[in-house]
Order: C-alpha cells, then structure tokens, then sequence
C-alpha cells in the first residue's frame, strides 16, 4: 500500500511513538522499571477526592449526561464560563468563555496551533515556530504538517553548587527573523524541570509584541493547575499570550482534556478547526472538574496535595541520585517543577540513545535527551547526546531500583 506525504510523515517513528510504545511495553510487563512516560503519580489524597467527585457526578446524572450528548466545538459552555469567571476571579484576567477552548488533551491544541501560525502560507511564505529554550518537550517535535517547522536557540548553562545546573534563556543568541510565527515554551518545561522566571516571560512577551507574532505558554505542569512548581512563577496571560492548560497531569490523562486560553481570533479558530477534526471534545473531564473549578478548589487541591507530593519524590531522588552516581562529570538540573529530572553526563563517552538501550536491556525504561532538541541545527553540540529524562513520581522501590541500574550502566560506560 502507497501512503500520502501526509500519511509518511506522520507513520515513522517518531520520539513519541517509541515513548508511548514503551509505556506500553512496560504496563504488559510487569517487571519493568518505567521511569520513561509522562504518567502523574497516584496522589493518594487526589485520588480520594477524585473519586467522590465521579460518584457525585454520576449520582446527579451529570456524567451520563456528558457522555450521552455532544458539546459544541468549543468544548463544555458551562465549563467554559466557570474557568473564565475563576481566572478572572483569582488574577484579574479579563477573559470570558469566549477566550477558552477546549481539545482533546493538549497535544492535539499543539496540533491546532503551530499548523494554524506557522508552516506554508497562501503567498508562498513559510513560517516556523521558534523554541526560544532549547530542550524542549519531546511532542511538539513530531506535529508539523510541514518539514523543518521548528527553531530552536540553545540554552545558556548556569551551573550551581551540589552538582546542579538550571538553563536559561540566551537572550543575547536569541534571533526572531521573519520567518518566525510563534514562538512556544512549556513552563515548567519537560524534559528538564525548569520554570521560567517571570523575567524571561515577560521579555519574552515584549519581544513576541515586537514582533506581531503570538506567545505559546504550555503550563500542562504549571500555574493555576496542577501547579506543579518549587520556585516562584507567577500566572501569566494577556490577549497576546496562548496558555495551553490539561487535566492530565492532574491526575486525568484518561479523560484527555486539553484546555486553551486565548484571544477570541484563536479560540475561534480552534474551535472551527475542532469541528472539522473531532466534531466536539469530550465532555467527560470537564463534566468531573466543573465543580472544583466552580469552588476553585481545582487550584487549592493543587497547591494542598499536588505540589507537596512531587517536591517531596524530587529532592528524595536528587539525594539517592547523588549519592548513586558520585562522578562530578554527573550534574542534574535543578527540579523546579514537573515529573522529572534531567540527568546531565558530561563527556559521556556514548550516545544518550546508546545508553537508553544499554538500560532498557536491563529493564529500566527512561527517555533519551536527544529527542527533545527539535529546531536545533547544530549537530556537533555534544550536550544534546549527553543527556536523559527520568520520571522520579513512580513509587520509591522503582526509583530506587531505577536508581541502581542507571548507576551501574553509566559509572560502566564512563569507564571503558
Ligand atoms: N505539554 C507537556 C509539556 C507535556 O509533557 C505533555 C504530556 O506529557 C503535554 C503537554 C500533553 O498532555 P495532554 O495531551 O495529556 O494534555
């Protein structure tokens, strides 16, 4: 059979193909040490709450309802309008359910997104979308409709005491040509844990402003939920900004509710594009979330339970990392927020693909670094080969037992 361009591009094994292969692979066997996807942990307390929620929201029919019935392409009115009133209600966003949009799980916005800003234009020019911190989450790198659709700048490298490191934006190195249509960040960001400071978004805001051309804010880890940040970061949306929003990381990935906050030109947009590709979201997750995001307790959950939790699991694994793994060529980044930790080998003397395998052959699944440099053009950069993502929220025996190989397979490699 002869597949489309279309149908070529988007069959190859993509960085985030193999990774929810694996996860798949290690959800059938049972003894594998998945310290690879992006899965939530299971918040105990959350899970509890979750759990009330969707015996109420069944109880007074409102599930049966949601799955019984279409929403419009837009996603839940009611839903809509209650986010709205809370952001407007908690920062003073002047946002109404006109500038919300909903998708099914974020990735498909992403999707939306760079294709509607960025690729081929009917006069012939061409867009790109420009990762202004390279390394940069491994799922936009596969969704362009159009070939070479990314930029990306690399990161200035600050390193800090206790075999830490934080990257930062390089303001200086950082071109906006033309050519640029958006310019995208998650915050925190994955792979690396890193958040924005509220200086960079700000600059970055000023020079997007400059430049006619809107600000893509992934905050799937960050403000107002699941807020899961260790530092200081302030909410940050203005009619040019776009802040894509999920459940998932919340504690639904299973209802796939992706969430858009924009100006009402792009929310109407998405919404005809939504109606093209999926009729209507699903109406599950926000059906189950409309009360906490009534009551804002969508935001009090997070900040009681969610955050605590993985700041707890990230300083427990920096320490049995460091311990494990006493090279100094060994650095982490420092974990400001979301469900991992970014592991820096310098001077490794294999490919970070080498070592996934070396790993996975010992049953201990993470996700290589070099998947999630898309846009960056310089081949020869031996950073992006020395790297990997670790997801530090599965239990502590996986972590642990994760821990040991990892430190094994690389104090191995570092010696031959
Ligand atoms: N953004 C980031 C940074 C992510 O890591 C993920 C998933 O891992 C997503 C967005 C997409 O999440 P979803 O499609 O479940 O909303």
């Amino acid at each position: 059979m002869e597949f489309s361009s279309f149908g070529q591009k988007f069959t190859r094994l993509a960085g985030i193909t193999q990774l929810m292969d694996d996860l798949n692979q290690g959800l059938l066997n049972p003894d594998a040490i998945m310290l690879g996807g992006g899965n939530p942990a299971a918040v105990p307390e959350l899970q509890q709450a979750l759990q009330q929620q969707m015996q109420q929201s069944l109880d007074q029919g409102e599930m049966l309802r949601a799955i019984a019935n279409y929403d419009g392409p837009q996603g839940k009115d009611s839903f809509n309008q209650a986010l709205a009133d809370l952001l407007q209600r908690e920062y003073g966003w002047p946002v109404s359910a006109r500038n919300i949009a909903l998708t099914n799980g974020s990735q498909t916005a992403f999707f939306y997104l760079f294709n509607l800003l960025a690729g081929d234009f009917p006069d012939g020019r061409r867009k790109k979308v420009l990762f202004p911190l390279a390394p940069e989450y491994i799922g936009y790198a596969d969704s362009a409709l159009s070939e070479e659709m990314f930029l990306a700048c690399k990161p200035a490298i600050q390193l800090l005491e206790e075999r830490q490191f934080k990257y930062q934006v390089d303001f200086e190195a950082l071109e906006i040509g033309e050519d640029v249509g958006l310019i995208c960040v998650s915050r925190p960001t994955n792979p690396t844990g890193n958040v924005l400071s509220d200086e960079e978004v700000a600059h970055l805001d000023r020079l997007a402003r400059e430049h006619g051309i809107p600000l893509l804010i992934d905050g799937a880890y960050g403000t107002p939920f699941p807020n899961i940040i260790f530092s200081e970061a302030t909410p940050f949306w203005n009619d040019n900004t776009i802040l894509s929003l999920s459940l998932s990381k919340l504690g639904l990935p299973g209802c796939r509710c992706g969430i858009v906050v924009a100006n009402e030109q792009i929310i109407q947009a998405l919404g005809n594009l939504s109606g093209i590709i999926n009729l209507a979201p699903g109406g599950m997750g926000p059906t189950l979330m409309q009360p906490w995001v009534e009551s804002g307790d969508i935001i009090r959950h997070s900040e009681r339970w969610i955050r605590p939790f993985y700041q707890a699991k990230a300083q427990q694994a920096v320490r049995w990392l460091q311990e494990a793994i006493p090279d100094p060529r060994f650095r982490i980044h420092k974990p400001e927020g979301a469900l991992f930790l970014w592991l820096w080998f310098d001077e490794l003397p294999i490919h970070s693909q080498q070592l996934y395998e070396r790993l996975k052959a010992e049953g201990l699944i993470v996700v290589p670094g070099h998947y999630f440099f898309p846009g960056i053009e310089d081949g020869d950069w031996p950073h992006q080969y020395q790297c990997l993502r670790l997801n530090y929220a599965q239990s502590d025996t996986q972590v642990r037992q994760g821990i040991e190989i990892l430190a094994r397979i690389v104090l191995e490699a570092y010696q031959n």
